[in-house]
Parts: structure tokens; C-alpha cells; sequence
């Protein structure tokens, strides 16, 4: 994972809490500009990944609800931080937004007792569902990458420790990233890390500034003997069919992939793994910024003869594949995965 060093930070004035100095402390070359809004930055001539590497935002989360997912967890928690340093082509943290600079929320206190007082007030015990058999579990990482905030702010290790000793809560987030200085921290098996795989070429492409495949595969063994819940999420899924030697089809590929996942996985890390599994989502503004930014991927990840147009969950419109044709790659993904890695449940698919 490369070191993130911002050469300037812009800061709420309400974010420089004991966390917010911290941050500026462990920063101590960088600029520092305060700005009204975390979520309204003033215009900067920087180019989209630039301003990944070079920016950091600190802000206060004002708005903290815990919200239903159902999918990845029970609940999203509110946000520990926002905007990521990779710069994923199909990122729907990045749709919509011309600059997406990591900001870190300072106000972590706040944000754990917002979860406190959530998790407190659902039945307990909690019924069985497939996000976990006991414990409530809470999505930290919906809108970053929590591997690349571990290392930046101090508030990622705090909500570690918040989960691993809480009686009912659970922590889980998806990631790209392998951070190793997180195998010092023995979560107890109270935090979830869901690695994201795909297909290492496909990755190349679209996976842009993130850890190779072969080295979040590398690192399943190292997480789980931390004492780390390891779990691995096929996202997103991309459709795409031989363009030459390298791109065979999709399903050629996965079945590759489900191999290696086996080859790498130790015995009793694959008892405990389950997987996700979403297929692409995307979007027409990203598609227009994409062929700017990374027209490569595109090729792949536009196509309009194979998607439709839908809204999403939180209102958005986007362009999924359509349908019916996406039940029966469903079907047939599954059907793949039961051949190759039987031992490794679906949690769900969409
Ligand atoms: S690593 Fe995750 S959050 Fe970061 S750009 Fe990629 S998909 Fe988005």
C-alpha cells in the first residue's frame, strides 16, 4: 500500500477536536486551509487523481444515522471517513463528485455512541440472518477504504477496539487494499474484512491504485491468523467476453480466480469464509468522466447492449445489466463457484 502524504489539508473549524490536532501533527509539512463545509470544497485546479494523493479534508459528521442495508451487514454505520486513494473506474464513491479527496470525521466519539446507542436499542439475542449468526454487524466502510484509513487516522484502530468489545456489535468493510500494519491488532474475530477479488487482468484495469489480487490473496492467511474474520466479496462482477489471449471470457477467468482463491485459502480460514458477490453497476456521468480519465477500462465496463437503465437503492439513476440476462449469470456464476469452491457459502448476490 503506498504512503499517503498530503501536502495540504483543509480542515472545518469544528474538526480540530484532540483527533483533528492529531491529524495535523502527524502532517506537520502540509498546508493547512480551513473551509467552511467538508462536503463543499472550494474549487481546486488539481487533477481527480491528484487530489487523492495530495489532499486530506477533515470534517465533523453532523449527520449520524445508523441506516438499513441488509446486504454486506445489517446496518451501514455513519461514515468514519470519505473518498478513497484508489481511484477505481466503477467507485460509486466517486460518481458525482469532480475532486474525492480522503476525509477523515473527527468526531469519532460521536460516532461510536451513535452505533452504542443503535445496536442497544434492536432485540437481543438477534435473530440468525446471513450477515452473521449472533451478533448485530455494522458496514464501517461504505463510502472509503478502511485498510488505507487505518494508517492515516488514529479513529480507525478506536472503532477496532469499540467493536472487538462490544457484547452485540460487529464491524465488517470491504477492501482493495492490504494493510499489514492492521495484523498488530487482534480484533478477537469481531471485525470482518472482506477482501474484494476479481480477475487479476480485469483488475489491472479498473482497480486503479489499488493492492494487486495476488496480494490480497497473499494476505487472507496473515488476516485471519491476526484473529481477523476473513471473508471475500466478488466485486464488482464484469461481463466481457474474449478480446484476445489475455481476455478470455468472464467465466473463464473466474473459474481461475475460485482456483487460486483455493490454492491460497488455508483449511480452517476456508471453514469460516463466505463470500458476496455484486455485479457492475455504473453509471453515464462516470462513463463520460471515465473515457477522459481511463478509456481502456471503459471497453469493458461500457456496455450498453448488455445494461439497462435502474435506480438504486438511495434514489440514484444508474445502468446495471439487464435483467434477465444478469439472473442467468447469476445462476451460472454460482453454479461455477458451487464446482470449484464448494466450502465457500454465498452470503448473497445481486
Ligand atoms: S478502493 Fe473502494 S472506495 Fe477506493 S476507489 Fe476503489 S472501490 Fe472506491
Amino acid at each position: 500500500m503506498p504512503a499517503f502524504q498530503p501536502n495540504t489539508i483543509l480542515h472545518t473549524a469544528d474538526a480540530l477536536n484532540e483527533q483533528g490536532l492529531q491529524l495535523l501533527n502527524k502532517f506537520p509539512g502540509a498546508a493547512t486551509q480551513e473551509v467552511k463545509q467538508h462536503n463543499r470544497l472550494p474549487e481546486v485546479d488539481m487533477p481527480h487523481y491528484k487530489a487523492k494523493s495530495d489532499l486530506l479534508v477533515l470534517g465533523r459528521l453532523k449527520t449520524r444515522e445508523c441506516k438499513w442495508s441488509g446486504r454486506s451487514s445489517d446496518y451501514i454505520a455513519p461514515s468514519l471517513a470519505n473518498g478513497c486513494f484508489g481511484g477505481c473506474t466503477y467507485c460509486y464513491v466517486d460518481r458525482h463528485k469532480k475532486i474525492n479527496p480522503i476525509t477523515i470525521f473527527t468526531n469519532i466519539d460521536e460516532i461510536l455512541e451513535t452505533v452504542d446507542r443503535h445496536v442497544m436499542a434492536q432485540p437481543w439475542p438477534k435473530q440468525p440472518n446471513q450477515t452473521d449468526p449472533y451478533y448485530w454487524t455494522y458496514d464501517i466502510g461504505c463510502n472509503s477504504d478502511i485498510s488505507v484509513d487505518y494508517s492515516i487516522s488514529d479513529s480507525i484502530a478506536q472503532a477496532f477496539r469499540f467493536f472487538r468489545d462490544h457484547p452485540r456489535a460487529k464491524a465488517t468493510f470491504a477492501t482493495k487494499f492490504v494493510n499489514r500494519e492492521m495484523l498488530a491488532f487482534n480484533p478477537q474475530k469481531k471485525v470482518r474484512i472482506r477482501f474484494s477479488l476479481m480477475p487479476s487482468k480485469v483488475s489491472k484495469l479498473v482497480d486503479v491504485r489499488t493492492d494487486p489480487i495476488e496480494k490480497r490473496l497473499e494476505a487472507i492467511n496473515d488476516f485471519y491468523g491476526a484473529g481477523y474474520e476473513v471473508h471475500v466479496n466478488f466485486s464488482p462482477v464484469i461481463l466481457y467476453h474474449q478480446v484476445n489471449n489475455d481476455f478470455r471470457d468472464w467465466e473463464e477467468d473466474y473459474r481461475e480466480l475460485f482456483r487460486q482463491l483455493d490454492d491460497a485459502t488455508r483449511p480452517e480460514v476456508k471453514k469460516q469464509m463466505q463470500c458476496e458477490v455484486i455485479f457492475l453497476t455504473h453509471n453515464k456521468w462516470q462513463h463520460l468522466a471515465n473515457l477522459e480519465i481511463n478509456p481502456k477500462g471503459e471497453e469493458i465496463l461500457w456496455a450498453p447492449n448488455l445494461q439497462e437503465t435502474k435506480r438504486s437503492q438511495f434514489g440514484g439513476i444508474n445502468i446495471r445489466y439487464e435483467h434477465e440476462m444478469k439472473s442467468e449469470m447469476m445462476n451460472k456464476f454460482v453454479g461455477m463457484l458451487k464446482e470449484e469452491i464448494p466450502w465457500c457459502g454465498v452470503r448473497y448476490i445481486f
